[in-house]
């Protein structure tokens, strides 16, 4: 017997072998925390929507949330009220004579570029204050209503009507004079 112990052989299937059951025992070891750990964490979720549902909430609760957010949009309302009053004073600019004819417009704000931008620019009539209309060259333009005839020569463009209205504006801002 004893000689069969000492025997190479057997001491090397007898490590192999030792070697193998340590490492079922610990791996089982590691499975049965892994599931435990889920098993815990599973019920501490069943406990807590338990719980959560089982809660109860008093009245004066809810009565004292619907308080706030009646007044979180009450000052949402108002601040957006404000906001609304605070109507730049050069909107009220929109016409003006400029080198040849008066000419009037709009202001439309741009969401896209977040500024106001000059819209419907358009020169009127110098004998009966009618919009006038041109081709879309702006090369003549023509009274609709008295049939007035601007010609192809010294002709005001759109385009440079609104450079100077941007430039009156930004020449009374600079100068600190209000519109
Ligand atoms: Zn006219």
């Amino acid at each position: 017997m004893k000689k069969f112990l000492k025997s190479p052989w057997t001491i090397s299937i007898g490590s192999t072998l030792l070697g193998f059951l340590l490492t079922v025992l610990y791996d089982f070891a590691k499975g049965k925390h892994v599931f435990s750990t889920i098993k815990a964490v599973f019920t501490t979720l069943y406990d807590w929507i338990v719980l959560s549902l089982n809660f109860q909430i008093r009245v004066w609760w809810i009565l004292l949330a619907l308080a706030v957010l009646v007044v979180i949009r009450c000052i949402i309302l108002h601040n957006k009220q404000e906001q609304s009053d605070e109507r730049p004073a050069f909107l009220d600019y929109t016409s003006d004579r400029f080198s040849k004819w008066k000419w009037s417009w709009e202001w439309n704000f741009s969401s896209l570029e977040q500024k106001w931008q000059v819209s419907n620019l358009h020169p009127h009539c110098p004998k009966c204050d009618t919009p006038m209309l041109s081709d879309k060259y702006e090369s003549y333009f023509k009274c609709p209503r008295c049939k007035y005839d601007s010609g192809y020569e010294n002709i005001e463009k759109s385009y440079e009507v609104e450079a100077v209205i941007i430039d009156n504006l930004d020449r009374r801002f600079r100068s600190g004079k209000s519109l």
